[in-house]
């Protein structure tokens, strides 16, 4: 098959993106071909090539942290538990009471939100790992699925075997390579996780070369135990346990209480921040990203889950990230000067200070940068999942955006658009492992609409009321 359209975001060789005309050549699962013209070719083109004119084709995108089966939570987290430790004091509580059907079922329905949303690949982190791989898998996402590993604290303790077992499973089968799910090594937190497990992983990882997806320093109470048990933060005591510069990626989410020495004890290109910031917004606040990116530490994107962040909308992320540092300003020192004063040297000073922020920020805050941390950026984390761009040898997840839809027209700029918009309402259709999905131009309808959604719907709506009622 070869599709061919005047607007496609390819990579580019030094980094970013170039939006050009280009034919796309799939064969089975994969990308096999891509040609580009500087110029649109259209009077060229084979008459069986699917022409998709001006709409926009990107690589799917790339959700870098997710708990899929945490959608059932949505709105059960409210504002009054945020105050605290929300994942200790209520998740677990929950958690403990959910089975692997529950998880299955829960996280087809965060699969099928990601999916409307031009996911095509989510970083999952979670309990009964094969269920939700399962589970992501009839949904027809691709994935690298994190079995949460803990042997401290958390409802997985009882797990911690089954949840190392089911990584190999997930590594080294071919039934699940063949539908593009992989393994993590899913360490849940640096204080749910003994000293042992630390250097078991560390181990494993080599052996495996798999990745590490892990929560770090993501409360006070995380860090508290660190320097309690350990006299040090919990990035000094990763550095101690030989687990930091290691031979695979290290995705580390969250990150809100590291210091700027914890930041240099991290290796460039090897650790890498997950960055989740309405979530974050929500249970504790978005983590100081330019202080990572001054010391050349990437980041990606991710949701983290519907009970921590009410959408999957990976995408959306983007703006929040793109506006974030002006949002300081509303708490600033300069602030409260001049509501107390109202006088005009103040609100000079205010804006003065707004500036300066922008200005240290805003040179790396590129558009084509922000996209990359939902494409590329997490798609090259996994050496055995090639998603995230449109090249040859990649897998065939593409997502069609009709720019013309009134939440995106008009769009000089498709990147912008994609970063700036509410680009996912203009979702044409979405191609995942080869295979067109939806109808195109009725993507959200179709899908929303089909026998398979409207079952997974009704299990897990059956399973939510009973663990409800289990509690
Ligand atoms: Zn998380």
């Amino acid at each position: 098959m070869k599709i061919y359209s005047r607007r496609v975001v390819l990579p580019k060789s030094e980094g970013g993106v170039r939006v050009q005309p280009a034919c796309i050549e799939v064969r089975g699962d994969r990308l096999v071909a891509v040609q580009t013209q500087a110029d649109p070719f259209d009077d060229k083109l084979e008459p069986d090539v699917h022409h998709l004119g001006d709409r926009v084709v990107t690589a799917a995108l790339v959700n870098a942290h997710t708990h899929l089966a945490l959608s059932s939570f949505r709105g059960m987290g409210q504002i009054d538990r945020m105050r605290g430790n929300v994942v200790e004091e209520f998740y677990y509580a929950v958690e403990s009471r959910m089975d692997a059907g529950d998880a299955k079922a829960f996280s087809r329905m965060g699969a099928y939100e990601s999916l409307l949303g031009g996911v095509g690949t989510v970083w999952d982190h979670y309990y009964h790992a094969l269920d939700v791989a399962q589970g992501i898998a009839d949904v027809g996402l691709t994935a690298v699925v994190a079995p949460t590993l803990q042997d401290r604290a958390g409802p997985g303790v009882n797990q911690l075997e089954a949840q190392l077992e089911a990584t190999e499973t997930l590594a080294t089968s071919a039934a699940w390579a063949e539908l593009g799910i992989t393994a993590a090594y899913g360490c849940h937190a640096t204080d749910t996780v003994s000293d042992g497990l630390w250097r078991q992983v560390g181990d494993l990882r080599i052996k495996h070369q798999l990745p590490i997806h892990a929560h770090l320093a993501q409360s006070l109470e995380e860090s508290e135990r660190s320097f309690e048990e350990h006299g040090c933060s919990p990035v000094e005591r990763l550095d101690r346990l030989g687990v930091l510069g290691g031979p695979t990626a290290f995705l580390m989410v969250h990150g809100l209480f590291v210091s700027g020495d914890d930041i240099d004890r991290l290796t460039p290109g090897r650790e890498f921040l997950g960055h989740c910031p309405y979530a974050q917004a929500q249970f504790s606040y978005p983590a100081p990203i330019d202080a990572w990116l001054e010391r050349s530490i990437d980041v990606v994107v991710g949701t983290d889950c519907g009970a921590c962040n009410d959408t999957m909308n990976l995408q959306q992320e983007l703006r929040l990230i793109a506006g974030g540092p002006g949002a300081g300003m509303a708490w600033s020192p300069a602030l409260d000067t001049y509501l107390a004063s109202g006088r005009l040297d103040s609100a000079r000073a205010l804006n003065a200070a707004r500036v300066a922020v922008y200005d240290r920020t805003a040179p790396a805050r590129q558009m084509d940068r922000l996209f990359d941390w939902i494409t590329s950026a997490p798609g090259a984390l996994h050496p055995g999942l090639k998603v995230g761009q449109i090249a040859p040898g990649y897998l065939a997840n593409l997502v069609v955006w009709d720019f013309d839809h009134p939440a995106t027209w008009p769009s000089p700029e498709p990147v912008r658009t994609l970063v700036m918009t509410n680009a996912t309402a203009a979702i044409d259709q979405m191609m995942l492992r080869g295979r067109w999905i939806g109808e195109a131009g009725n993507f959200h309808a179709s899908i929303v609409a089909s026998e398979d959604y409207k079952d997974a719907h009704q299990e897990a709506s059956e399973r939510l009321a009973h663990l409800l009622n289990r509690l």
